[in-house]
């Protein structure tokens, strides 16, 4: 890892090719039963190296918006593996998914879906949908990555899902093909899995009562995985309980999980700038700040930090620090009042477990040029995101000709 921090300089994103394939096949491998179609959520790490990796290995893609969809396709994700969520789809967003012949969208609220019908309808296609449901359990993790109790604004609750069944035949170019939730992200027991499908199991039966039959259920994402001392549940112990409620169903199974796949397949290195004293503290300052990886500053999230290098004296003279970034902002952190060994300037550290929602969510606050992103598989390491240039930070900005003639 030093050598690579070496060769492509700092804040790096390094990947293992083989540890994310590992994830994906664990799940797909203890799910095998079920035969569910793996759509690896792109919000979680959209580099195309990534997606195509995924794909190869025959994963479908989970999707936000029309950049996403662009990705999906530029990795040749085929348009049948490709789900589709987000409260706030846009017109043209739904009318290119629509021509692309995507898998369905998953469907947020009644107006989201009489729009995708009017637009289905100018376009002379029919658009197949699920219905996001909001199942309204408690998933037990960050207060800003729960997506599936009534409070938030994700999904529908079943007794508006259920009209909408009963009216979704008024939809002239609408398919209603099935249900789907996603009730959190970093989830690490299966319990309100369980519940969730429990749920939607009950509304399934009320469904049928009324003739009406599904063809798809999507559970969604969130899995947790391992960040510091969680003992998040294996993708097996995740099987053992979900398995019992879905065999035999009919239904087909979709799932979405990001972190699970990418978020221990990578690491952020970062190099030790300064190391400051002040009275009360002692922050180890370093060349990653919030725009790399804001998960700390947004969720309070905890990163394990390693020193690359270490020797046994810098490890018996651990200390409490806070490892800040460069950036004018104080929830600049990766970490705060953390015991480290020792580190000096020029030191390499890793942060750990950065792999989801860390470059996917970076930017260029401060004017910085976002990371480079390298892939190492097997003795090979490739570059698969170039560091920016401070040209691509101004590309796509004008100065009005009034102002450069003052
Ligand atoms: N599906 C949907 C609809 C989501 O909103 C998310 C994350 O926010 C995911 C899947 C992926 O979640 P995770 O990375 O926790 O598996």
């Amino acid at each position: 890892m030093e050598e690579l921090a070496r060769r492509f300089g700092t804040p790096l994103y390094i990947y293992s090719y083989q540890t994310l394939i590992d994830h994906f096949m664990k799940l797909k491998t203890a799910l095998r039963q079920l035969n569910p179609l793996v759509c690896y959520s792109v919000k979680a790490n959209s580099n195309l190296a990534i997606l195509r990796a995924l794909v190869d290995k025959g994963a479908g893609l989970d999707i936000v918006s029309g950049g996403e969809l662009f990705r999906a396709l530029k990795v040749g994700c085929p348009p049948e593996k490709i789900v589709y969520a987000s409260v706030g789809k846009t017109a043209s967003e739904i009318e290119e998914a629509i021509r692309r012949g995507i898998l369905f969208f998953n469907v947020e609220s009644l107006p989201e879906l009489a729009n995708i019908n009017q637009i289905a309808k100018r376009l002379n296609r029919r658009a197949s949908v699920s219905i996001r449901i909001n199942p309204d359990v408690e998933p037990a993790t960050h207060k800003f990555i729960t997506t599936g109790k009534i409070t938030n604004k994700f999904g529908i609750d079943f007794n508006t899902a259920y009209k909408i069944f009963l009216i979704g035949l008024n939809f002239s170019n609408i398919d209603i093909l099935g249900l789907h939730i996603h009730i959190g992200s970093q989830i690490t027991s299966s319990a309100p899995f369980v519940s969730a499908i429990r749920k939607l199991a009950g509304f399934i039966r009320r469904l049928q009562a009324r003739g009406i039959k599904i063809e798809y259920l999507n559970i969604g994402g969130g899995l947790g995985i391992v960040y510091d001392k969680e003992t998040p549940q294996t993708a097996e112990k995740f099987a053992a309980k979900i398995i019992p409620l879905l065999e035999n169903t009919g239904l087909k199974i979709i799932l979405e999980p990001g972190r699970f796949i990418v978020g221990n397949a990578g690491i952020l290195v970062t190099r030790v700038l300064y190391v400051k004293s002040t009275p009360k503290k002692k922050f180890v300052i370093v060349d990653a700040g919030m725009n790399d990886l804001i998960r700390p500053a947004l969720y309070d999230a905890y990163h394990q930090i390693l020193p690359i290098r270490y020797t046994l004296n810098a490890i018996r003279s651990s200390e409490k620090v806070d490892v800040v970034g460069p950036i004018c902002e104080s929830a600049d952190f990766l970490a705060k009042a953390r015991k480290i060994p020792r580190v000096k300037e020029g030191d390499y550290l890793a942060v750990m477990s950065a792999g989801a929602y860390g470059f996917s969510m970076s930017s260029n606050y401060n004017s910085r040029k976002k990371a480079e992103e390298v892939m190492v598989v097997g003795n090979k390491t490739f570059i698969i995101r170039k560091r920016e240039t401070y040209n691509d930070l101004i590309r796509n900005e004008l100065i009005p000709p009034f102002l450069l003639s003052i």
